[in-house]
């Protein structure tokens, strides 16, 4: 990895960059994961790079979905493998879900370094390496685990495709997905839309879970229901929109 200065003002991006070029280099990540990242960097640029008070929302209601499941799958593609894994071995174990590989450029050999680099980080069980169902897609996304994905209630989907977001929401789970573009296909359809850098939506996520865990099964459910996901999506755009607008004030610029 490139020595990265602490005192960077784009330390955290640079490291998180860094990141993603590693895990193509040990081949966790694919090629075409770095061009997603660089969208993703796009639109953190717009969100104002942190979380805003919608997108809190939406990972409290996530977590209150995620304690209520019966069988929660968090998946995992090469970019958070790369990004995230130790957050998402914890957000695991704090919540009691259970982490599945599962990736669009799937190979069987892909699939084992991420769960070995998983369990390297501190993650226990890792499905995702039988892929004894397939979804109704064209794409080896489509293939899952019958004690996964392809039977959980509710489903964490992080920087997601959108036909497979698709897919899961017609068979009837609830879905959630962390995703910094809020016109995405993925974003429009999960169910719950976080727009967040998945760096600090699964940080906020595990504290969240440590609050919350104490709190009854009603209450829980209170927050599941009060949660409206076209208010989140609208915030995250007109957030963007009025950090394009505030800044263009700043520059003392008219439209010409
Ligand atoms: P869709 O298929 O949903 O229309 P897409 O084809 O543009 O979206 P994919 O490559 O399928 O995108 O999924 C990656 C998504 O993850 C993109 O929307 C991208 O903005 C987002 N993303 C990339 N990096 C991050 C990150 N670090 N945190 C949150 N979201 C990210
Ligand atoms: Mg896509």
């Amino acid at each position: 990895m490139t020595d990265i200065p602490k005192d960077h003002p784009r330390y955290e991006s640079l490291i998180t960059r860094e990141r993603i070029v590693e895990g193509v280099n040990i081949g966790i990540t694919s090629k075409q994961g770095l061009v997603a990242q660089g969208r993703g960097e796009a639109f953190d640029y717009m969100i104002g790079e942190k979380t805003t008070k919608s997108a809190a929302i939406a990972e409290r209601a996530a977590v209150a979905n995620i304690l209520l499941a019966d069988n929660a799958i968090i998946s995992v593609n090469g970019n958070t493998a790369a990004l995230v894994p130790d957050l998402m071995a914890a957000l695991a174990d704090v919540t009691g879900a259970r982490l599945e590989v599962n990736l669009f450029h799937r190979s069987d050999a892909r699939v084992h370094k991420i769960i070995d680099h998983l369990k390297a980080h501190g993650s226990g069980v890792v499905l995702g390496g039988k892929g004894d169902k397939r979804l109704d897609l064209s794409h080896d996304r489509a293939i899952v685990d019958e004690e996964g994905i392809f039977s959980a209630d509710v489903v964490l989907v992080p920087l997601e495709d959108g036909d497979r977001c698709q897919k899961l929401v017609e068979m009837g789970k609830t879905v959630i997905t962390i995703d910094l573009n809020p016109l995405s296909r993925t974003a429009l359809t999960a169910n719950i839309t976080i727009v967040d850098n998945v760096t600090r939506a699964l940080k906020n996520m595990i504290q969240f879970t440590k609050d919350m865990k104490t709190q009854n099964r009603d209450s829980l459910q209170e927050i599941v229901d009060s949660f409206n996901n076209d208010v989140t999506i609208s915030d995250a755009l007109y957030t963007m929109q009025e950090n394009l607008k505030n800044k263009a004030e700043e520059k003392g610029l008219t439209c010409v």
